[in-house]
């Protein structure tokens, strides 16, 4: 039988390949979207859905800054159940130092147009009542959001099937090549475009990419309407997030609209099993019980763990793989794969098309890593 030929064969059904799929297929483009398993399953199902501009580097930012945007077109058209709320970000700073590297958010943040303010220690506490007493005080971004992510990715596959994308769910590919792609159930696509969305699995078709796994842990709580107003993230999360050796954990805590509360955060290298680790969940408690200490009387109703795609510069891969230019890769997209599964589209779609990208592709290019040597740091 001749294998169907598409434009595009997207591999992997998580937030970034449902993505890219409804990208392509909106702009014309024959799709195929192949996801071994559900839609929105693999870490998109594990993920917080916090929509955050950052600035750890200007290619990051450039990346958050597209996205949120995007996400607030994308929020007009998405249902219900996405769950999207313009919360705002709350960056709690706890004494001084952290103050000032607030201050130092909000310049960079204005320079680059992006809506933030300051809040002192009684601004915050009225925005928040439930943080403890004596805490510096914030920067507020009112732009970043919150979302359901699988539904988000079943909402985007189901457009990129509106737009005519092909959905083959339940069949797991086992090689890419040359502009073809077989599934380990006999089945054969033939493609101009190859993008290898899966994730922390990426390293199972691409070996020699530098994505490892960073485990996280969170926790969902019964309701309680109003307890959180806004995503809480601590300063100090930004010193968690750039460590590379050793685990950490981060007060993060965020509203969903049933009135529950997830909170996080961790982060682990080197543990690969799925498992919830007690010394980490409790670190992870009383961090957050350290900012805001009603949530000890709080009932948790559920715990589970993720694995983020990290890479060694906290940069994704989206770019046409080292091996072979009709296979991209977009993978390796840490914590930050909700927010930026909608830049990363939105720069694939571009590339294809041949139209103006949104922001520059080189920065995030696979191509930065020829000469990896396997060092993390
Ligand atoms: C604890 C935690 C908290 C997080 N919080 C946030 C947050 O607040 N904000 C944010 O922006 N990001 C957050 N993230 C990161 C975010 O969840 C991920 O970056 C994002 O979900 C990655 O999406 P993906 O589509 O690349 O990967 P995945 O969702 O893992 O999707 C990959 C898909 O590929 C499929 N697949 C794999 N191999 C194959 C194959 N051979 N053939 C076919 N299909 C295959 C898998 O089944 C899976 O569905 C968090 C992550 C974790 C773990």
């Amino acid at each position: 039988m001749t294998p169907p030929v598409f434009d595009v064969a997207v591999v992997g059904g998580g937030i970034v390949g449902a993505a890219c799929a409804a990208a392509c297929a909106r702009e014309g483009m024959r799709v195929a979207l192949v996801e071994r398993d559900v839609i929105g399953g693999g870490a998109t199902a594990a993920g917080m859905g916090h929509v955050v501009v950052m600035d750890d580097s200007e290619a990051q930012f450039a990346l958050t800054h597209v996205s949120q945007l995007l996400w607030a077109e994308l929020a007009r058209e998405l249902p219900d159940n996405c769950e999207y709320e313009c919360t705002g970000t709350l960056w709690v700073a706890a004494d001084e130092e952290e103050m000032a590297e607030a201050e130092r958010k909000l310049a960079y943040y204005r320079e680059r147009g992006v809506g933030a303010e300051l809040l002192d220690a009684s601004a915050l506490a009225e925005a928040e009542p439930n943080l403890r007493d004596g805490l510096t005080g914030a920067l507020f971004v009112p732009g970043d959001a919150v979302v359901y992510p699988p539904t988000v990715a079943v909402y985007l596959a189901r457009a990129a099937e509106s737009a005519g994308a092909t959905l083959l769910a339940g069949t797991r590919v086992v090689h890419i090549a040359d502009g073809s792609l077989q599934c380990q159930d006999g089945r054969e696509l033939k493609a101009a475009k190859i993008v290898d969305a899966t994730g922390t699995w990426a390293t199972d078709l691409h070996p020699e990419i530098p994505v490892r796994k960073r485990k996280g842990h969170l926790v969902i709580t019964d309701r309680y309407p109003g307890f959180v107003r806004h995503q809480l993230v601590e300063l100090g999360y930004l010193k968690s997030a750039h460590s590379v050796g050793s685990d950490s954990v981060a007060f993060n805590a965020q509203p969903r609209r049933t009135g529950q509360i997830l909170i996080g955060s961790s982060r682990q290298y080197g543990s690969e099993e799925g498992a919830v680790e007690q010394h980490m969940l409790t670190a992870m408690l009383e961090r957050a019980v350290a900012y805001m200490p009603g949530i000890a009387s709080l009932q948790a109703i559920r715990t589970w763990t993720g694995f983020r795609a990290a890479t060694p510069d906290k940069l994704p891969l989206i770019g046409p793989s080292a091996e072979d230019a009709s296979v991209w890769l977009a993978t390796g997209h840490e914590g930050l794969g909700i927010t930026t599964s909608l830049g990363t589209a939105a720069l694939i779609a571009a590339a294809f098309t041949g139209r103006r990208s949104p922001i520059r592709l080189e920065p995030y290019l696979p191509a930065r890593f020829a000469d990896w040597n396997g060092k993390t740091d």
